[in-house]
């Protein structure tokens, strides 16, 4: 589209993008393809982008953490900026924002976990699944882990990919991780680790599970590892008959499972136990954990199952944490909108949307985060000429953060620290290796300067 100088056109329109995640890089195509914004700042709080692709998605899976190269594309266009290691709500405020982009949308999907709500869920040795995950993936911010000296066995409540993702870590042979992106003193511990048996812990039936198949296949092709079912975790009832006529992935999951009930041991030095109708009561432990209570949830007269265990994983389900100036939905973990535009107390903020996670919730996979980035843009820009002007530009966010001394990483700077950890992975004949501290990855970016 021509611009034709006026406030109609791209001229002066500038656009704020908090996070830069798969949802805030699909909002960013969008809006270079409107062609209606002269300049669209990427906001990060990690000094690199790409959100859960990078921190998130398995090492072991780098097909799937490739998508980065397609949300890389919106960097190249020169009106397009990524301003690295800005938290938004810490460095700046939205306020500040609103008072110099037209439009800012929020893709900051979401950082923590829901709780159990159980006794002994903040011991030493239990975690929820985003800190476990932020740390295996190299996250910056990730709180340290430490797996248990003594781990033999260890528990993972929850019946989607993550927890298949982080028992499939635990269970799998540490040598193999040594290729992958993943930071090598998570490998190290991996390797030093002296679990047997993983336990993962579904509420309820095969057929309610939400795993997928290649992920449901690929636990059942790992060397070195055995499957446990209890065949009578697979009798379905009527409801069950109905989910699995329904889905093609309850049917996959119970078919899988039922294959897995019939194989023979083999003896293999680790074991996967899948625990179906079965809810976590208490975690056991008095200075660390030591054992996990597991409620029947179909037949009320099973006892209670009582295992040992010295680590407990919650992937129960990510919980967005609130945005300061931002309205948030405590229960779901959201930011209350319609299509995309921000309600406080039901009335649209003008000029502010949500995208991705914190717009609709932990569904989905990456691709679902660009339709939903679509409509929000399709939002934004039928706002657009109504909005009003911003009282200021997108200087005055430099010259703040700036006089704060906030320390932005550019894209050239994310381009330098990728290619050192592209050295460092070409080096040890793998994938990339995540630099996962931020001193390293600054040092990294100013000797490479
Ligand atoms: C463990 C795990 C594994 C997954 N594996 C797969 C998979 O294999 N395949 C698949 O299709 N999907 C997978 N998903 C789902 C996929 O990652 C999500 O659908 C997607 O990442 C959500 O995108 P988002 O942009 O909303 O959030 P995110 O990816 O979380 O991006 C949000 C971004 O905002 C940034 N941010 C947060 N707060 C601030 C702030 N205050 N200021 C500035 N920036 C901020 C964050 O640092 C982050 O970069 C996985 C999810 C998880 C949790």
């Amino acid at each position: 589209m021509e611009d034709d100088g006026s406030r109609s056109g791209s001229a002066g329109r500038a656009a704020a993008i908090v996070g830069a995640g798969p949802a805030g890089l699909y909002a960013l195509a969008a809006l270079v393809r409107s062609e209606r914004f002269e300049r669209i700042d990427v906001f990060e709080a990690a000094p690199a982008p790409y959100g859960l692709v990078r921190y998130g998605v398995a090492p072991d899976h780098p097909k799937t953490r490739n998508i980065s190269r397609v949300l890389a594309r919106g960097f190249e266009h020169t009106r397009v900026r990524f301003l690295g290691n800005v938290s938004v709500g810490r460095d700046v405020t939205v306020d500040e924002l609103r008072a110099g982009y037209d439009a800012v949308v929020v893709s900051t999907g979401m950082l923590g976990d829901r709780r159990l709500g159980i006794p002994g869920e903040d011991l030493p040795g239990s975690y929820g699944a985003s800190e476990l995950v932020a740390w295996y993936t190299g996250h910056p911010q990730a709180r340290a882990v430490e797996l248990p000296a003594n781990l033999t066995s260890a528990t993972v409540i929850g019946a989607g990919n993550v927890a298949l993702d982080i028992a499939r870590i635990l269970a799998k042979d540490a040598a193999t991780l040594r290729t992958t992106s993943m930071p090598r003193h998570v490998v190290d511990a991996l390797a030093a680790s002296t679990v047997t048996d993983v336990h993962l812990v579904a509420r309820r039936g095969p057929a309610q599970a939400k795993f997928t198949s290649p992920e449901l296949h690929e636990l059942g092709a790992l060397d070195g590892v055995d499957l446990v079912v209890d065949p009578a975790d697979l009798v379905l009832g009527p409801a069950d008959e109905e989910a699995v006529a329904q889905n093609r992935h309850a049917k996959v999951t119970v078919d899988v499972c039922r294959e897995w009930s019939e194989r023979p041991a083999t003896g293999a030095p680790r074991r996967i136990h899948l625990h179906y109708w079965r809810r976590p009561a208490r975690i056991l432990g008095e200075t660390a954990v030591t054992g996990i209570e597991l409620e029947p949830t179909r037949d009320a007269d099973a006892p209670v199952l009582t295992l040992p265990t010295q680590l407990v994983v919650r992937a129960i389900g990510y919980h967005g944490r609130p945005i300061p100036g931002l309205p948030f939905d405590e229960a779901g973990g959201t930011v209350p909108s319609q299509d995309g535009r921000v309600l406080a107390h039901g009335a649209v903020v003008a000029g502010v949307y949500v995208t991705g996670w914190l717009r609709r919730g932990p569904t989905g996979v990456i691709a679902t985060n660009r339709g939903d980035a679509n409509e929000v843009t399709e939002s934004v820009l039928a706002d657009l000429d109504t909005l009003p002007e911003p009282p200021s530009d997108p200087d005055s966010v430099d010259k703040l953060l700036a006089e704060r001394g906030v320390r932005v990483v550019t894209w050239a700077d994310w381009l330098r620290l990728e290619s050192h950890e592209k050295a460092t992975g070409d080096a040890a004949g793998g994938d990339p290796i995540v630099v996962h501290d931020l001193a390293t990855a600054l040092e990294v970016i100013d000797a490479a300067g």
